[in-house]
């Protein structure tokens, strides 16, 4: 048996869905684990949904994910999309061009398993209505099926405007097995005579991705299961040609927290949109992977290249999987909290950049001091800007009851006054005297445990719980901590 090609075919409409990258994710671990290839095809014959930069987009978006595609459309060192491989082009508008669906499309009329169409479009529109004023489920009713190739084409010549359909058998059944799903059969009487070129001479998805997969040797179609219903029309082209159909494997739905389809109203959606969170790319493709499917191992934490070994189609789950980001928010962390210092300390430093937390000059050592100082505590990149913002603002708010509490206690001021008293006594704030303050305030007022500590933190951070004080300490410096230990009023 020759190798496996697994293919994820977008069209170029917007953005990478998440349940985009979900499906390009499962083909790239089966293709990667069996030694075979990954191949991506730009499915963009419906031109009125065509956004300019969506193909630029999504082949970005791909690589960030560490999804690397060997075959079809890639992006050059220019970031320009390229086709690479012996089936170029993979881009179906491309394909067009060639002439490559026209070739297939003789093939079907001339042996009489399509037809030319030359109803009206007001005609069809009538046909629906009539039928579902009569409780029918809406079809073409055949009536150009009887017109002979010789005559159509005389009319195509004259130039009549035409489609061009699949001519179905009547009565057949069209059985297919889906590698989740199990045997699906459909009754060709249940089925509709489907559009295969439009009027505007473009294949429809259904004609082009049965002839591209074909020619593009696709051994396992692995897509999200809206399309199941339509892979009987794929499966009857299939026999149509004579050739052998793909394995199919219909993904379910990725689905949020209430049971319904991710919706961009109510979801965020967009893979665009968790990279700008500050969700790491292992983060998201391990959680991602488990959105629908499940190891034998039950381990949930897995790079790609465990995910690769263990990824099997048999254990994808036969109802929707739900993206829950509460999980998303774990697996992210436990790759925020594996990271080296460093490394973090350049991703998060954009985040703090843009809200001026920060400048561009910072030193190295105080950008990592920041930094570690929340990388237990973040589950995204982003939420830094929220966790630190205390200390960065020019007034701290004491606004919990609690640390309203603590901060009113009667030993407070000697507790600010032995604070300053030690501040005065250095020119600034070092890793040394954040370290030793607490021991020398203690000392000086004999106040310990938490009626120290939980004081000092209200008044620098406006709250009784949060990061090592010993960090804040730092972080914030002589005139930091002077200017909080000054202003410091209860309200
Ligand atoms: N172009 C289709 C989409 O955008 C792909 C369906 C398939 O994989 O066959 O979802």
């Amino acid at each position: 048996m020759g190798e496996n090609r697994l293919r994820f075919a977008p069209s170029p409409t917007g953005y990478l869905h998440i349940g985009g990258l979900r499906t390009a994710l499962y083909n790239y671990l089966y293709a990667r684990q069996t030694g075979g290839k990954f191949l991506l095809r730009i499915e963009d014959t419906d031109r009125t949904r065509y956004v300019e930069g969506a193909i630029e987009n999504l082949l970005k978006e791909l690589e960030w994910a560490g999804i690397v595609v060997d075959e079809g459309v890639v992006l050059n060192e220019e970031e320009t999309p390229v086709n690479k491989g012996e089936c170029t082009p993979y881009i179906q508008s491309e394909r067009v061009e060639k002439g490559i669906y026209n070739k297939y499309i003789d093939k079907l009329l001339e042996e009489d398993k399509a037809y030319y169409c030359f109803c009206s479009q007001e005609r069809l529109d009538n046909l629906r209505e009539q039928q579902k004023a009569d409780g029918m489920v809406p079809k073409y009713d055949g009536l150009c099926r009887g017109i002979s190739l010789e005559e159509a084409k005389k009319r195509v010549a004259a130039g009549e405007k035409y489609v061009v359909r699949m001519k179905l058998p009547a009565n057949k059944d069209i059985t297919f097995h889906d590698a989740i799903k199990g045997n699906v059969t459909i009754n060709t009487n249940d089925m509709d005579d489907q559009v295969l070129i439009k009027s505007d001479g473009f294949p429809t998805y259904h004609f082009a991705v049965v002839v591209d997969d074909h020619e593009m040797g696709i051994t396992h179609v692995v897509r999200g299961d809206e399309w199941l219903p339509s892979t009987p029309k794929h499966v009857y082209l299939y026999e149509a040609f004579g050739w052998n159909a793909p394995e199919y494997v219909h993904l379910p739905t990725v689905l949020n927290k209430s049971g319904k389809k991710l919706s961009k109203r109510n979801d965020d959606v967009s893979v665009a949109d968790f990279r700008k969170m500050g969700y790491l790319p292992e983060g998201l493709i391990n959680y991602l992977a488990l959105v629908g499917w499940s190891p034998e191992s039950n381990e949930e934490i897995l790079s790609m290249d465990e995910l690769i070994k263990q990824f099997t189609f048999d254990r994808v789950s036969k109802s929707g999987g739900v993206f829950d980001k509460e999980k998303l928010d774990w697996v992210n962390g436990h790759y925020i909290r594996a990271l080296e210092l460093p490394k973090l300390a350049e991703m998060v430093k954009p985040y703090l950049l843009e809200v001026g937390f920060i400048n561009d000059d910072i030193q190295e050592e105080r950008l990592e001091l920041i930094t570690s100082t929340f990388q237990e505590s973040i589950s995204k990149l982003s939420d830094i800007v929220e966790q630190s913002e205390f200390l960065f603002v020019d007034k701290v708010e004491i606004i919990e009851e609690d640390a309203k509490e603590m901060a009113s206690g009667e030993q407070v001021p000697s507790l600010i006054e032995a604070f300053k008293n030690e501040l005065e006594q250095v020119e600034e704030v070092d890793e040394e005297f954040s370290k030793t303050i607490m021991k020398k305030i203690q000392k000086a007022t004999g106040v310990k445990g938490k009626n120290l500590f939980m004081p000092v933190r209200a008044i620098l951070t406006g709250n009784v719980h949060g990061p090592e004080l010993v960090n804040v300490i730092q972080i914030l410096g002589k005139e930091g901590l002077l200017k909080r230990l000054n202003d410091f009023k209860i309200a």
